[in-house]
């Protein structure tokens, strides 16, 4: 099994109600570790870059918004198939549809406000990995 690196956000409406730990600790219970972590807080410009995937889509300007409102968590997690794992321990997208157990279905707020984000592919994990952090901060 191979050893993977992924990027999470937890997202300002999980942060403002104090969840980090809450959030962390089910990261980690998937047998995810924390290989790197800080507060931040986004800035528009920031926000539109990391989402720029999403930039014709209607919900853009609004999860642009909601993602610079407030502190965030931005964290490299590591771990065997740490991308798959974190997904299914995120949930699906939209809460009302997330699975019993996971992050979404037990914190988000609605399908703009769900708490946390997770990169979706090997490739987007080194991308969005290296918006936030340097290699030399990544302390594995
Ligand atoms: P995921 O975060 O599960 O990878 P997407 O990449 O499709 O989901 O979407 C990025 C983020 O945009 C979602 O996590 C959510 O915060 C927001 N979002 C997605 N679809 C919608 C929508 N239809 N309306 C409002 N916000 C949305
Ligand atoms: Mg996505």
């Amino acid at each position: 099994m191979v050893v993977e690196r992924t990027f999470s956000i937890i997202k300002p409406d999980a942060v403002e109600r104090n969840k980090i730990g809450e959030i962390t600790a089910m990261l980690e219970s998937s047998g995810l570790r924390i290989v790197a972590s800080k507060r931040i807080k986004l800035d528009q410009d920031k926000a539109a870059a990391f989402y720029k995937v999403h930039a014709d889509k209607p919900f853009f300007q609004s999860l642009c918004d909601f993602m610079c409102s407030g502190p965030i968590i931005v964290q490299v997690l590591e771990g065997e198939n740490a991308i798959q794992k974190n997904r299914e321990i995120m949930g699906a997208t939209n809460p009302d549809e997330a699975a019993e157990g996971t992050i979404r279905k037990q914190f988000a707020i609605s399908l703009e406000k769900n708490s946390i984000h997770g990169s979706d592919s090997p490739e987007n994990a080194i991308i969005e990995i290296n918006h936030f952090f340097n290699e030399k901060d990544i302390i594995s």
